[in-house]
């Protein structure tokens, strides 16, 4: 299995240089899945699975949880290679290099292929055959996060459960990002609107958001990426 995804698909990519380990094969695993479009919990994925996600070789302590690629990035490949991921950047202060040093920083969406397109052009919500099937697994291979970034309601619910803290996601998703300082501190979650420009509107209406989460934010990023355990 390794051995041939490896050889021929899309997605995370292997380096055939190095020894295998448990995280190499998971990637190569997951390089191979055809679950949406074989085996659909619904409707089948409308085009070939391309599961785009970073996880280097299990060291990073910095994880992003987002919700799935869209169109663009399931063009490229490229995780956040689009203007959310100019914004999340902005509000992670990390530049480019940092942001895609995958020994630093995992990326992991909850739907890792693009789900399509809804009748109205947005994106569908990620396929919950991949929570499912993948999340558990990856999450039980990697070191606990010293900072979990959650982007949108998918993410933070999921996480939060698994981290037995479901008590702390509100009815919205505005309430849970509201609530922030308590899921930080009871959890290393932190939870954010998804850096869409769908959501300036939001952002405008939020101004303690930038002025009150991005520091912090700021602050435990900085650790988070500099490998050092514990709080600021
Ligand atoms: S979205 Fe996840 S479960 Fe579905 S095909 Fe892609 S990798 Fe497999």
């Amino acid at each position: 299995m390794a051995a041939a995804a490896r050889a021929g698909r899309a997605g995370p990519s292997i380096p055939d240089d190095r020894p295998v380990n448990v995280v190499d094969e998971f990637a190569a695993d997951v390089a191979a899945c055809r679950r949406c479009v074989e085996a659909p919990a619904g409707k089948p994925l409308p085009h070939e699975p391309r599961p785009v996600l970073r996880i280097g070789r299990g060291t990073a302590r910095l994880v992003i949880a987002g919700q799935a690629p869209g169109v663009r990035v399931h063009a490229s490949g490229k995780p956040f290679d689009d203007p959310s991921g100019v914004r999340l950047r902005g509000w992670l202060g990390l530049d480019d290099a940092m942001f895609y040093d995958d020994s630093r920083v995992a990326i992991v969406p909850m739907g890792f292929c693009f789900p399509g397109l809804d009748p109205k052009g947005s994106d569908l919500p990620p396929r919950p055959e991949c929570a499912a099937a993948w999340h558990t697994r990856l999450f039980d291979l990697l070191p606990r996060p010293t900072l979990l970034v959650g982007l949108g309601r998918h993410a933070q619910a999921w996480h939060l459960r698994r981290l037995g803290r479901p008590d702390l996601l509100a009815p919205t998703l505005d309430g849970t990002v509201a609530n922030w300082r308590a899921i930080l501190d009871a959890t290393d979650l932190m939870p954010l609107p998804h850096p869409s420009w769908r959501n300036s509107g939001w952002l405008k209406r939020n101004p303690w958001f930038e002025a009150e989460v991005l520091p912090v934010l700021r602050e435990r990023v900085a650790l988070a990426v500099s490998g050092r355990e514990g709080r600021p």
